[in-house]
Order: C-alpha cells, then sequence, then structure tokens
C-alpha cells in the first residue's frame, strides 16, 4: 500500500560517477539509515561495485554495519561521552576524534581490547560543529603523537567540514584546513588521508578534494544546493515513494475536504483517498503545495495532508482504486522531483528522504541487488 522502492544500480551509478569526477577516494556516507535509504542494503551494494569505506556518525551505526557483515572500513564520528569505544576497536571502526578526551578514551579501548584504534582527527575550521578548535589542536596533534608511539593508535586522516556559506566562507575553510594539515606534517605527525568536503564541495571545489571525499546526498542521486540540477550532475535519484488510490468516490460541489476544509469541491468531482500522511514522512506544511502524480498526470494536494492520508481532487479523471499514486522519484521518468515536494515543504531534499518511513515499505531493485 506504501512502498519506497530503492534502486542499487542508481545508488552505484552515484557512486561511480562521483568517483569519475576525482582522483580521490570516495567515502559514500551513510548515516541515518542511508539517508532513508536502508543503510545495510546500499552499503552491500557499494562495497560489491568496489567501495572501501563508509562514514556514519555514531559508533552504533558501524557496528550495524559489522553486524551485517560488512568488512569496508567504516568511519565514525559523532560521539557521546558513553559511546563504547572498546567495542568499536574491537571491531575495526574508525573513530573521528575531536579533542584529548577522545583520544584518550580511543588510547584506552586499545588497552582493554588489544587492538590499535584507527583515528581520524577533526579540526574546526570554521563550521562550529564538533572538531577539535584551532587553539587546541597542536596539543590533538602532540597527544595523538604519543598514543602513535605507544602503539595504541594509528592515525588514518585528518579531516573537517565545510560550512556551505559562501564560496568565500568555504575557501577561508580551505585555506585552515592546509594550515592544520602542515602544523600536523611539521609536528611529524604522519596520516594517510586528508579529507575535507561533502557532495556540495565535492562538486563545487575540484581542487579542494584532497586524497578522500565524503559523498553523501550525491550518491543518493540528489542535487546538495537544493537547485533542482541532479540530473545535470548526471546523478540519478535512488528513491522512489509510492501508494495506490485507496478509494475514490463521487461528491457533488460545495464538499469541504479534509481537516479545516482548506479546500472546498467546485462542481461535481472524484475525490480520491491516498493513505500517506504525516506518519510516513510527507510534510504537513507542504498541503496546498505539494504535487504527486497518477497515471502521468500531476495532481496538487488542494487539502490538509493527516497523520495516515490525504485527498486528491481529479475532477473527472477517470482515477480508481487500486492506481498508482508517486509521490517523488527520478524526474526524468516523469516522476515529481524530491526537490519539488523539498521546495513545497520549505526545507531541502536532505530532509525529505531521511524522514521517509512511518508504515512505508523498502523494496530494493536492480542488478546490484
Ligand atoms: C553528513 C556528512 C557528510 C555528507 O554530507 P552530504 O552533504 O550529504 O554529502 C559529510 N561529512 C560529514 C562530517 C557529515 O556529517
Amino acid at each position: 500500500m506504501r512502498e519506497l522502492v530503492i534502486d542499487l544500480d542508481a545508488v552505484v551509478h552515484n557512486f561511480k560517477l562521483m568517483q569519475s569526477r576525482t582522483k580521490a577516494l570516495i567515502l559514500p556516507v551513510i548515516k541515518a539509515n542511508a539517508y532513508g535509504h536502508g543503510m545495510v542494503e546500499v552499503a552491500k551494494a557499494l562495497e560489491a561495485a568496489g567501495c572501501t569505506g563508509f562514514g556514519v556518525a555514531d559508533v552504533s551505526e558501524a557496528l550495524e554495519l559489522r553486524d551485517a557483515g560488512i568488512s569496508a572500513a567504516v568511519l565514525a564520528w559523532l560521539h557521546d561521552p558513553e559511546d563504547d569505544f572498546v567495542e568499536a576497536v574491537a571491531r575495526d571502526v574508525d573513530l573521528g576524534i575531536a579533542n584529548i578526551e577522545q583520544l584518550n578514551r580511543a588510547v584506552r579501548a586499545s588497552e582493554i581490547s588489544g587492538e590499535l584504534a584507527h583515528l581520524h582527527l577533526k579540526i574546526d575550521t570554521g563550521l562550529g560543529r564538533n572538531g577539535s578548535t584551532e587553539a587546541e589542536w597542536i596539543d590533538l596533534i602532540e597527544a595523538t603523537k604519543a598514543a602513535v608511539a605507544a602503539e595504541r593508535v594509528v592515525v588514518v586522516g585528518i579531516f573537517s567540514h565545510l560550512s556551505s556559506t559562501s564560496e568565500a566562507d568555504d575557501r577561508a575553510q580551505v585555506e585552515r584546513f592546509r594550515a592544520a594539515l602542515a602544523q600536523a606534517k611539521d609536528a611529524g605527525l604522519e596520516y594517510e588521508l586528508a579529507h575535507l568536503t561533502a557532495s556540495d564541495g565535492s562538486l563545487a571545489y575540484e581542487d579542494a578534494h584532497f586524497d578522500m571525499i565524503r559523498v553523501g546526498i550525491a550518491i543518493y542521486g540528489l542535487d546538495p544546493f537544493s537547485s533542482h540540477r541532479s540530473s545535470e550532475f548526471g546523478l540519478r535519484p535512488a528513491m522512489t515513494a509510492k501508494s495506490v488510490v485507496a478509494q475514490v468516490k463521487r461528491v457533488p460541489a460545495g464538499h469541504g475536504v479534509s481537516y479545516g476544509y482548506l479546500h472546498t469541491t467546485e462542481t461535481e468531482t472524484t475525490l480520491a483517498l491516498v493513505p500517506v500522511g504525516y506518519a510516513e514522512g510527507l510534510p504537513r506544511n507542504a498541503t496546498g503545495k505539494a504535487h504527486v502524480s497518477i497515471n502521468g498526470k500531476s495532481y496538487p494536494i488542494l487539502s490538509r495532508i493527516a497523520m495516515d492520508q490525504f485527498v486528491l481532487d481529479v475532477g473527472n479523471d477517470n482515477v480508481k482504486a487500486g492506481d498508482e499514486v508517486i509521490l517523488f522519484g527520478d524526474p526524468a521518468v516523469g516522476a515529481p522531483s524530491v526537490d519539488d515536494l523539498a521546495d513545497a515543504s520549505d526545507t531541502i531534499n536532505y530532509e525529505i528522504v531521511t524522514r521517509m518511513g512511518g508504515r512505508f515499505k523498502r523494496r530494493y531493485i536492480g542488478a546490484a541487488k
């Protein structure tokens, strides 16, 4: 009745497309259930396509990948003080390290597990989220060098993240990142991979790819700039959200439709009920602005989106119970785009796909499966 169709061929296509644009390694970011696409399925498809590492936020996400049999490198970078670094280190999860407290926990985890902790040191070059401050950076480098000498840790990478505020702000961060790398080098700290850009920076600043790029939204085929340009970049949206018409009925003119009567029928017409609501992640504030498609024709959602359902006024069109309703998908095959729904909902495509859930079932297609 409600389905998220995930095209794993599109995911692999997008991965290879990004690979073709750079000499750097690609680290697909599959946090938050792969932005709603299904973390384990996406990881398996990409691993089969030759992907050698993944990025997630939480250690628990990384461990879920290990439980599922993923053996590629996995980097987790967002930790609270309770996170279990011992299990992470024991199971070969790379840790993003933002300060000396986290470094010390990684060292302790190495002592307990008897394994080397693989680290990526994070420097805050201006985003103001996690990462070492520039003031503390040299102390973190020195403490890390001591842990390397004690054979408790290896430094796989040094990384940072752009604010995407403006090109000038991003360029300033690139320069601060270069300075942070130079400090590490001058201090004699060895590392393999410097990485800075996510999807947007990777598409916009080809001179700032360093050794690896962390690509999230582009892997799912969506435009990181919210500019409706995914097809221009050659990206293919991987998620199609669909449902079916649950019920149709003829009603007279003047019939109020759904809560608050935001829509009242103007003539005798057919109402088509679609069993998808905000419980599934369809934003309530898309009411009056979003469009969906049935039999290739686009219909506006004029009446209030409710928890479980919304209603379309389809006029005299031959819409029947059981007809397929496409909420969004690949515009190249005529589906409404995620970007349109995001615009209608006053948000970004990231939030739309990541929050798709509720009673939707995911179905995977593509040879990559
Ligand atoms: C989520 C995230 C990414 C991926 O961002 P996209 O814009 O989806 O490519 C990369 N790096 C970090 C640190 C992130 O948190």
